[in-house]
C-alpha cells in the first residue's frame, strides 16, 4: 500500500497561527514527519508532499501523490477560527466519493480517541487538493490552533506521535491490514477489540480499559451477548 501525506501549507504560508505564535504549517509537517516514520515502519511506502518548511503548491500536492500513484492521500492541518472558544477534530472529503467518505469516518473517529478531543463530524468540501487527487483521499483537521487548550495541546512533546499514531491506526483499519507497531506505540493487543466495541456502540464505558485485568462476572458476559445480538 502507497500513502501520500500531505503536510498543510509552509514556506511563505504559515497556516494559521494560535496566539501563542504555534504556527499550522510546523504543526502539520511534524504531524506528518512522525505519520511517515510510523507507517513506514509498518511496511507501507510513503511519500510526502513536502518534507522541510517549503511552498508547494496545490496543484504540485496532487501531481506528486498522482505520480506516485498513491492509495491514499491524507492531507494534515489544523483548525482556525476567530472565536477562540472553537474546538475539535474534523475530516473532510470530495463530495459524492463514498471510498474517501469511508475513509474520513475511520480516521476522525481515531483522532478524536487518540487525541481526546470532540468530533465535529466528517464534512464534505470541494477542496483542490481532494477534487484532484486520483485516489481516496480526506483532508484532516486535527484540532484548533486557535483555541488555547488545543493549541497547549499541539506544543506538547509527545502531541506529533499521538496524533500520528490515531492517524496510523486509522489507516491500517481503513486498508485492512493488522499493522505491527513500534514498541514504543505498540499497545495490549485487545486495545484494537476494545475500541472497536466502543466504536460500534457495544460497550459504553471508555473507562473500561483501566478495569481491564479485572475478571468478568457472568452477568458482565451476558449484557454484551444481549447487546451485541439485539443489533
Ligand atoms: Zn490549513
Amino acid at each position: 500500500m502507497k500513502i501520500f501525506i500531505d503536510p498543510g501549507h509552509g514556506g511563505s504560508d504559515p497556516g494559521a497561527v494560535g496566539m501563542n505564535g504555534t504556527r499550522e504549517s510546523d504543526v502539520a509537517l511534524k504531524t506528518g514527519t512522525e505519520l511517515k516514520n510510523l507507517l513506514k515502519s509498518c511496511g507501507f511506502a510513503v511519500r510526502m508532499s513536502r518534507e522541510t518548511d517549503i511552498d508547494v503548491s496545490l496543484t504540485g500536492r496532487t501531481e506528486l501523490a498522482n505520480k506516485f500513484g498513491a492509495d491514499i492521500f491524507v492531507s494534515i492541518h489544523c483548525n482556525g477560527f476567530t472565536n477562540p472558544t472553537a474546538c475539535g477534530s474534523e475530516v473532510y472529503s470530495f463530495p459524492g466519493n463514498a471510498e474517501a467518505k469511508r475513509l474520513s469516518e475511520i480516521l476522525l473517529w481515531h483522532i478524536c480517541n487518540g487525541l481526546g478531543t470532540n468530533s465535529r463530524g466528517v464534512k464534505k468540501e470541494n477542496f483542490a487538493v481532494l477534487r484532484m487527487s486520483k485516489m481516496p483521499a480526506v483532508l484532516v483537521e486535527t484540532a484548533f490552533i486557535t483555541n488555547p487548550d488545543e493549541e497547549k495541546m499541539m506544543s506538547e512533546a509527545d502531541f506529533f506521535k499521538k496524533a500520528a499514531c490515531a492517524m496510523a491506526k486509522g489507516i491500517c483499519e481503513y486498508c485492512g491490514i493488522n499493522a505491527d507497531f513500534p514498541a514504543e506505540v505498540k499497545e495490549h493487543w485487545a486495545k484494537t477489540y476494545l475500541d472497536s466495541l466502543i466504536r460500534k456502540g457495544y460497550i459504553e464505558s471508555p473507562n473500561l480499559w483501566e478495569r481491564f485485568e479485572e475478571t468478568p462476572t457472568i452477568a458482565m458476559i451476558l449484557a454484551l451477548a444481549d447487546k451485541i445480538t439485539g443489533q
